[in-house]
């Protein structure tokens, strides 16, 4: 029997509150299936942390994280803490010691949830964003032109070796789901240097290492309109760290939003842990009510059984999630109703145990 040592980053906010429900259902599940060990332990890292130490982590949290097997992480973000702290201090450290390179978001329909879009019910798609390289780099910088006219250099770092691996998990994910088709977004039109490397090594990599895929590649700003249009038609995409930043956020959008929307960064390799953590932030203008929606942290901690090996209680988790959705007695504010974060995890709780 293989145990797991998982760090809770539940972080600041909501991300606090939604977390309870994630260790709630975990919790559950280890009750029922013997052979499933988990070593749970809570990192208090974050904003308050921050206030009292003056960092997001203590000098050696890397060290400290890279003996665990995953990380499930909450949300950060706090008024009284820079931006650029929150994030560069503690979640990009993260994705980049542990080569976290595939942001991994699946976008599915559900039953019960109405999506903005009234011409489309059966989307299910993932996106994989490239997350190490690419258009968010610190290469570049302010200074003044010869007229003392103030300008700014923002370097794009794409790599062959970037491009591929993102392109092989995608590719890997495709032929172990039945995926026939590989999306690419692109703008190679006008982005010369970088997305035309980005163009060449897509499709050498789906060309040569999985032939039985069907291999798309479109303009970004077609595809944002396409997945507007008939988002039903795509299966996996690929794309680069910002265009499928704003693919995420849109995805989301047309599924019922960020309550329902879960991410995973992760180290295909499993050399190092990877992260689970719904797409939303702290949500301060509903934090301490109890009034999340704890749906997007749940379904996070589904993706963690899932890469460490547990797809089946994975599966259940999801099962339960669709069912509390298409019944529609239990829901938060955010998709319509007034019910509080416990009372949502309670009933998912519930729905896993009608499966044994
Ligand atoms: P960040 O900078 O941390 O990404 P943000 O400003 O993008 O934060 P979020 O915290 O993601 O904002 O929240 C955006 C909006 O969505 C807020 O109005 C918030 O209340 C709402 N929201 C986010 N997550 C949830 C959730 N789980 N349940 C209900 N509402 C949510
Ligand atoms: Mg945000």
């Amino acid at each position: 029997m293989k145990e797991f040592k998982i760090a809770v980053i539940a972080g600041d906010g909501i991300g606090v509150e939604v977390m309870e429900e994630a260790l709630h259902v975990l919790n559950v599940l280890q009750d029922y299936e013997k052979d499933l060990v988990l070593h749970m332990e809570k990192l208090p890292w974050g904003s308050d942390y921050y206030l009292e130490n003056g960092s997001m982590m203590p000098d050696d949290g890397l060290d400290i994280l890279k003996k665990f097997d995953a990380i499930l992480f909450g949300a950060i973000g706090d008024a009284r803490v820079p931006d650029d702290v929150t994030i560069w201090e503690l979640i990009m450290p993260i994705r980049k010691q542990f080569q976290q390179y595939v942001n991994f978001r699946p976008v599915k329909s559900l039953e019960g949830i109405k999506s903005p879009l009234s011409n489309v019910d059966n989307i299910d798609f993932v996106i994989f964003r490239e997350n190490a390289e690419g258009e968010y780099s610190n290469s570049g910088g302010r200074m003044f032109d010869s007229q003392s006219s103030e300008l700014a250099i923002q370097n794009t770092i794409m790599t062959r070796k970037g491009i591929e691996r993102i392109t092989k998990a995608a590719s890997d994910y495709a032929v172990k789901n039945g995926k026939k088709k590989v999306t690419s977004a692109t703008k190679s039109n006008a982005v010369i240097h970088a997305m035309k490397l980005w163009d060449e090594c897509v499709k050498q990599t789906v060309l040569i290492d999985f032939p039985e895929l069907q291999l798309e590649s479109v303009y970004i700003d077609a595809l944002v309109a396409y997945l507007v249009q008939r988002p039903h038609t795509f299966e996996v995409v690929v794309a680069s760290n910002l265009f499928g930043d704003i693919l995420s956020d849109l995805g989301s959008a047309i599924v019922g939003g960020l309550g329902l929307s879960p991410s995973a960064n992760i180290n295909p390799e499993k050399k190092f842990p990877s992260m689970f953590e719904p797409v939303h932030g702290s949500a301060p203008d509903i934090a301490g009510k109890g009034i999340a929606n704890p749906i997007a942290q749940v379904w996070s901690a589904a993706l963690m059984l899932d890469h460490l090996g547990r797809k089946d209680l994975s599966t259940k988790i999801i099962k339960a999630i669709e069912e509390v959705l298409s019944e529609g007695k239990v829901k938060t504010a955010d998709i319509g109703g007034n019910a509080t974060t416990k009372q949502m995890g309670a009933v998912i709780v519930e729905k896993i145990k009608d499966q044994y």
